[in-house]
C-alpha cells in the first residue's frame, strides 16, 4: 500500500549535502505566470522532494478511476510517516486535500509551495513542525486534472490552463465522500482513516459572489462538534485563524458568502453541510474540518497566495495548540461513544447570528455589450464597508435514539463494503437466528425525477417503527455502534438522513413487490385454504358482512383474503427496511452466536 519512493537517494543526498541554491529551486511552480501545476508535474514535484529531504514522504495510497494512483505526502520533523506514532509524540495531523475539483486548482500550487518552503528552511521547520505533521494530497481528483482546458471555468480569472470538475465517471468527488460510487472517494477514505486527522482542509475556488475578499472560509458547522470542541472552534481557533489573516498577511477573510437575496449584501447564512461533502465526512470523525473558497474574479497569483497564507496559519494554529487539540478530539470521541442521541438532520436557527465587517461592492444593473442583456453586477468602481449578519447557528431538526447495534443482512454487499473501508467494526452472526428488533416500514418517500450523480436522490421518507422478531441468518453483519465510526454508521444506515446508503438508492429493491398472486390461480385453491383455516373462513364471513366494500365486489375479497394469509407476509416485508436496530444487544458482542 505505501512505497517510500526513494529512501537510498535521500540518503545519497544527505552525504554529499545539498546546496541552500538547490534546495529553494522550485521551478515547475509558476502561479506568478498564471500557469498552474498538471497532475504530472505536481507528482514529479513531490517525489523530487522527497529525494531530496529525509523529513519528507511521498506514497501511493488506493487506486483511483484514473487508473492512477492516489498519492499522498507526508512532511514530519523527523520524517515520521506512522501516524500513531506521530500522535504518540503529542503531535496534531493536519491533512490538506487539494484538486478535488481540479478547475480550482490554487490548492495545488499553494500546497507544493508550502512543502518546498518549510522544507527548504530548517528555521520554519522547526516553528511549524515541531508539534504538528502536514499530509497532502497533491491532487485528488486525477480524471479531472489529466483533461485540462483553457475553456473550463470559463469565467474564471486564470489559470491559463486547468483541470475540470467532475471525475473521469463524471462524478462530483465534493458530493461521493460516504457514498462513495468511484474508487477515488475509497481511496480517499483509506487515507482518512489512516492518517485520522485532527485538522483537515479542502481547497477551493467560488463563483458563487463578488466582493472585495479573496479567501472565503467553509468552517466545518459548529453544532456538530461535541459543546467543548464547539466552544473551542467558535471562541479560539475561527477568530485566530481570521486575525491573523487580516494581521499577519493582511489579507482579511470573509466565510463563505452564501448570501440572503442578490443584490447588495444584506446577510451570510451558514453553509448546512451533509455528510456527502468534505468537511461533513471530516465532521463525522470529529476532525476540525475547513474549506477555503478563494474568489474567482481576483488574479490566480492572488487566489494561490491567498490559500498558501490560510494553510501556513492553519499548520502554525495546528502546531502551537496541538495539546488542546489533541485533548479536545479524545475527549470528544469518549463522549460520543456514550451519547444517546444524535441529530441526523439540522436546520438554520434564524433568531441568532454574528455580526461582521463585510467589503462589498454595490451592486448596479448594466446592459452587457456582446448580447445585450440587461443585467445587475457588482461595481468595482464602488466599494463599500458595512457590518452585516451572519447566521451561523443551527438546531437539531430530526433526532434518532442510537440503538445498540445495527443488523445489515449478509445480501446487502456494496453497504458492508463501505463500513468496512470508514473503519466500521462488525460481527458476523455464526448462527441462524430470530432476534426481536426495531425496524421501520417505509411508508412514504420521493425519489428525485432526474438524477444526480447518477442516483435518483430519495428524500421525504415516512417511517413507521416496529418492534418485532426477524428471522436474520448466519453470516448477516451485527455492527455494534458504539466505535470510533458511530457517527459514519448512524448516518449512513437511518433512512431518514440525506446522506444516507436509503437515499442514495442503496437499497431500492426491497421496495418493490415480487411476489403477488393471479385472480384466476388464487380463486382455484380458496376452497381447499377455507376448508383447512376455520378461523380464516370465519373471519372472512364477518368481514363481508361489515366491510360493505368486501361484501359487494369479488376482487375486493380475493385482496381480503390474500392479505390474511401468511404469504402476504412476505409481502409486507417489501416496505420492510432491510436493517433492523437492535435497541438491547445483551451479550450479543460477546456470545457465540
Ligand atoms: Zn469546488
Amino acid at each position: 500500500m505505501k512505497r517510500r519512493l526513494s529512501a537510498i537517494l535521500s540518503i545519497m543526498l544527505l552525504i554529499s549535502g545539498v546546496s541552500a541554491q538547490q534546495r529553494n529551486a522550485t521551478p515547475l511552480l509558476k502561479y506568478d505566470e498564471n500557469k498552474s501545476l498538471s497532475w504530472e508535474e505536481a507528482i514529479s514535484f513531490y517525489s523530487d522532494l522527497d529525494k531530496k529531504y529525509t523529513e519528507a514522504t511521498l506514497m501511493e495510497m488506493g487506486m483511483t478511476d484514473a487508473g492512477r494512483p492516489l498519492h499522498l505526502f507526508i512532511i514530519s520533523s523527523d520524517g515520521e510517516t506512522d501516524p500513531a506514532e506521530i500522535r504518540r509524540q503529542g503531535k496534531t495531523i493536519v491533512l490538506i486535500n487539494n484538486g478535488i475539483h481540479p478547475g480550482e486548482p490554487e490548492g495545488i500550487d499553494a500546497s507544493a509551495r508550502f512543502a518546498a518552503d518549510l522544507l527548504a528552511n530548517r528555521d520554519r521547520m522547526k516553528k511549524y513542525l515541531r508539534n504538528c505533521s502536514v499530509a497532502i494530497i497533491p491532487v485528488y481528483n486525477i480524471g479531472g486534472a489529466l483533461t485540462r482546458s483553457r475553456y473550463w471555468r470559463i469565467n474564471q480569472n486564470g489559470p491559463e490552463e486547468k483541470g475540470a470538475r467532475r471525475n473521469t465517471r463524471f462524478l462530483d468527488l465534493n458530493r461521493d465522500f460516504v457514498k462513495q460510487d468511484s474508487r477515488d472517494a475509497k481511496a480517499f477514505a483509506e487515507i482518512f482513516q489512516f492518517l485520522d486527522p485532527d485538522l483537515f482542509l479542502d481547497t477551493h475556488t467560488t463563483n458563487g459572489s463578488d466582493h472585495q475578499f479573496t479567501v472565503t472560509l467553509i468552517a466545518t458547522q459548529p453544532e456538530k462538534m461535541h459543546p467543548e470542541m464547539e466552544k473551542y472552534f467558535r471562541e479560539k481557533m475561527l477568530p485566530e485563524l481570521y486575525s491573523r489573516m487580516k494581521e499577519e498577511h493582511g489579507n482579511e477573510m470573509v466565510p463563505y458568502v452564501q448570501y440572503t437575496e442578490r443584490g447588495d449584501i444584506k446577510a451570510i447564512t451558514g453553509f448546512e453541510e451533509e455528510a456527502y461533502y468534505s468537511t461533513g465526512y471530516s465532521a463525522l470523525f470529529n476532525s476540525f474540518g475547513f474549506m477555503t473558497e478563494t474568489l474567482v474574479y481576483k488574479p490566480y497569483h492572488d487566489r494561490v497566495i491567498g490559500t498558501l497564507q490560510f494553510i501556513t496559519e492553519l499548520v502554525r494554529f495546528g502546531s502551537q495548540n496541538s495539546k488542546e487539540i489533541l485533548k479536545l478530539r479524545s475527549d470528544a470521541n469518549r463522549h460520543l461513544l456514550a451519547a444517546k442521541e444524535y441529530v441526523l438532520d439540522w436546520e438554520q436557527d434564524t433568531t441568532r447570528w454574528d455580526e461582521i465587517q463585510y467589503h462589498g461592492y454595490s451592486y448596479d444593473q448594466t446592459t452587457t455589450p456582446i448580447t445585450g442583456r440587461k443585467s445587475g453586477f457588482y461595481n468595482h468602481e464602488k466599494p463599500y464597508s458595512e457590518t452585516i449578519r451572519y447566521y451561523n447557528y443551527f438546531r437539531p431538526a430530526i433526532t434518532v435514539t442510537v440503538p445498540d447495534a445495527y443488523v445489515v443482512p449478509f445480501a446487502w454487499e456494496e453497504v458492508i463494503r463501505r463500513l468496512e473501508v470508514n473503519g466500521v467494526h462488525m460481527k458476523q452472526l455464526q448462527h441462524d437466528t430470530t432476534i426481536t428488533v426495531e425496524t421501520y416500514y417505509i411508508d412514504g418517500f420521493e425519489p428525485a425525477r432526474r438524477a444526480t450523480q447518477g442516483h435518483y436522490f430519495n428524500s421525504k421518507v415516512n417511517l413507521r417503527t416496529v418492534t418485532q422478531e426477524v428471522d436474520f441468518f448466519r453470516g448477516d453483519y451485527l455492527v455494534p455502534v458504539n466505535q470510533k465510526s458511530k457517527r459514519y454508521i448512524i448516518t449512513m444506515l437511518e433512512p431518514q438522513s440525506a446522506s444516507g446508503f436509503f437515499a442514495w438508492n442503496f437499497f431500492d429493491s426491497f421496495l418493490e413487490g415480487q411476489d403477488w398472486y393471479s385472480v384466476w390461480g388464487f380463486e382455484s385453491h380458496l376452497k381447499e385454504l377455507l376448508d383447512h383455516d376455520p378461523a380464516l373462513r370465519e373471519a372472512f364471513e364477518k368481514a363481508k358482512q361489515s366491510d360493505t366494500n368486501v361484501a359487494s365486489d369479488p376482487v375486493a375479497q380475493l385482496q381480503w383474503l390474500y392479505q390474511h394469509t401468511p404469504a402476504s407476509e412476505l409481502e409486507k416485508r417489501t416496505r420492510l427496511y432491510p436493517v433492523a436496530r437492535l435497541m438491547d444487544a445483551g451479550d450479543m458482542f460477546n456470545a457465540g452466536n
